[in-house]
């Protein structure tokens, strides 16, 4: 075979950790179904041959469903109820054999016509629920398919050996059948940091790097690939020697995260003393689990809008009363922050009508909504507070950017103590009510935001998005997403400043705060809490107990004197290296 050339690769880190292997690249291709007649005779064995296909089918879904409910709980089997829906509906499947008896063609063909048709016509459609339905449909359909042409398995699942999996993008059925033992490592052309895929390889704790945009043309299957998760590299073909550098810090990185664990118990404190949280973000309840594990302070952003994900209806209030209390309760003594709904951006949510914007992120968004669906809003502070008593919980609204919001809200949570309070129903009367600090604005009037507040959250994937003017899903300007911008590190310094000077803590809920190369500066600012999601806890907490609070002060002052955020970014780099160098030797990879 002849000698193929390295090639790197970039896109955007999804889930941490290097993985080494034989690539696999994902048939994207369409089932290309010939025309065939079929005779009067044949109708029945046709009939029957599509009922097994669709009964077939149903117990594979089932099972998958099954599966993932009990692996990653019930949130995320959740999402293949839609794939049976689709399995069940008997327009669709009436439509087919009717047209297979009238026309004579064979089953399979007159399926993918059917269903072709139904997909351009929910594309073409306003409602955004059906549209979103589109590639259940399409997911769906290729396993009827390939069940009625027979032979063809699903490749996923029949993965034998380990393999780095390569896709145009994943869909919650794809990564639901891939073997955690068999699969090492995934790569998609598209996606982001909050799509699914990611969140799904952050749960499965695999490798993955989602965004390269050209990963499917580039890679071929069978070829030799590197994963690098932790800085969103793929490396094709590499040669023996970037092998050899590759597999030695798999190897480190192995080791050290084994040292790592052993940090579990201890706090996050500074060598002389200064202690601050470390907490971690949940998307379901099920997160807790790794919470645990990871040992985590608690949660500093349980994000509730997962609850309302994947269905047509509402969560009633009891039913979020259950989770709220499941997730206070499994975490006490710790306490959990829950942030009230934070549907619209990238996080649609179908059930609600919530017309097509041309700026999402800049739109009906979160509080926003809340404030304007009172009865949604209530109904979530209501099952929150009601929750209060089972464990310690916290509140925080999502996406505040003045004062009147801030107010607004606090006075619909009055109004629902009040209510409470004339059914006798128990409740925690000094529960602390937070805002997220993720829109300019409020962290340049973060000032008189923090006297209505009892704490700060920063969450800075839409401070960054929205400060930079850098869309945060856009894998295209991922370049310009700098946390380490100054404009960036002077707002943080501001919040933090503020909140203080007013007497409330400031914590951090966005991604930066998982990011260690900002570590020691946002230390060094004075954050009170960092909440990341669980696999960073452990090399944030390595950082924290390795340097004094004045040491982490000085590289803050020095850090924000910076002009770019590629100086800010060496500087903070250069320092880490000094003070821990074991994670110079994970960098360095
Ligand atoms: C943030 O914006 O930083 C944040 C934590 O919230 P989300 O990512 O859910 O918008
Ligand atoms: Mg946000």
């Amino acid at each position: 075979m002849m000698k193929e050339k390295e090639r790197v690769l970039k896109g955007l880190s999804a889930a941490p950790g290097i993985a080494m292997g034989k690539a696999f690249l994902l048939d994207r291709e369409q089932y290309v179904i010939p025309r065939r007649t079929i005779k009067e005779d044949q109708i029945p064995a046709e009939i029957k041959r599509f009922r097994d296909a669709l009964m077939a089918t149903k117990n594979e879904i089932t099972d998958i469903k099954k599966r993932i409910s009990e692996e990653m709980g019930v949130e995320h089997g959740q999402i293949f109820s839609a794939h049976l829906l689709v399995i069940e509906d008997s327009i669709l499947m009436e439509e087919v054999i009717s047209r297979m008896k009238k026309e004579k063609l064979s089953i399979e063909y007159i399926f993918q016509d059917v269903l072709s048709k139904y997909i351009k016509v929910f594309s073409e459609m306003d409602d955004e629920y059906l549209k979103e339905r589109i590639s259940d449909i399409n997911d769906i359909g290729k396993r009827i398919l390939r069940n009625l042409i027979g032979a063809k398995e699903d490749a996923l699942a029949n993965v034998k050996d380990k393999v780095i999996v390569i896709a145009y993008d994943l869909s919650p059925s794809d990564t639901a059948t891939m073997h955690k033992k068999n699969v090492i490592g995934f790569v998609t052309d598209i996606g982001s940091r909050t799509s699914h895929t990611a969140i799904m390889a952050k749960s499965l704790e695999i490798p993955a790097v989602v965004g390269v945009e050209v990963a499917t043309k580039k890679v071929e299957s069978g070829c030799m690939l590197i994963v690098d998760g932790t800085h969103g590299v793929v490396i094709i073909n590499p040669t023996a020697k970037t092998l050899k550098k590759y597999e030695a810090s798999r190897k480190r990185l192995v080791e050290f995260g084994k040292h790592l664990m052993e940090l579990k118990d201890l706090p996050a404190e500074t060598l002389d003393g200064r202690k601050v949280m470390l907490s971690a973000n949940i998307e379901v309840p099920e997160d807790v689990a790794s919470v645990i594990a990871h040992g985590a302070q608690g949660i500093g952003l349980y994000r509730t809008e997962y609850l309302y994900m994947n269905r047509k209806d509402v969560p009633s209030e009891d039913e979020q009363f259950k989770a709220y209390s499941a997730v206070a309760k499994s975490v006490q003594p710790d306490s959990v922050i829950i942030r009230t709904l934070d549907l619209g951006g990238d996080k649609f949510l179908s059930q609600f009508e919530v017309p097509r914007e041309m700026n999402p992120f800049l739109g009906w968004r979160a509080i926003r909504f809340c404030l304007a669906r009172p009865d949604i809003f209530k109904a979530q502070l209501r099952a929150i507070m009601r929750a209060s008593t089972y464990g310690k919980i916290k509140i925080m609204y999502p996406m505040i950017s003045g004062l009147e919001e801030l107010k607004q809200a606090n006075a619909i949570l009055e109004e629902v103590k009040e209510s409470l309070r004339k059914e006798s129903v128990p409740f925690d009367e000094n529960i602390e009510i937070g805002a997220m600090i993720e829109v300019p604005s409020a962290a340049l009037t973060s000032d008189i935001l923090a006297k209505e507040s009892d704490f700060f959250s920063i969450g800075t994937n839409d401070l960054i998005q929205y400060a930079l003017a850098v869309d945060r899903v856009n894998e295209k300007i991922a370049y310009l997403y700098e946390p380490a911008h100054p404009g960036v590190l002077r707002l943080v310094r501001s919040i933090i400043e503020n909140g203080h000077a007013a007497g409330i803590w400031v914590g951090m809920c966005g991604e930066m705060a998982g990011d260690i190369n900002m570590t020691l500066i946002l230390l060094g600012l004075g954050l009170d809490e960092f909440s990341t999601s669980p696999i960073m806890i452990s090399e944030i907490k390595r950082i924290i107990r390795s340097v004094t609070i004045e040491q982490a002060k000085a590289i803050a002052q020095e850090a924000i004197t910076l002009s770019t955020g590629k100086e800010v970014e060496e500087f903070a780099r250069k320092k880490l290296m000094e003070i821990v160098p074991e994670m110079m030797l994970e960098m360095e990879g």
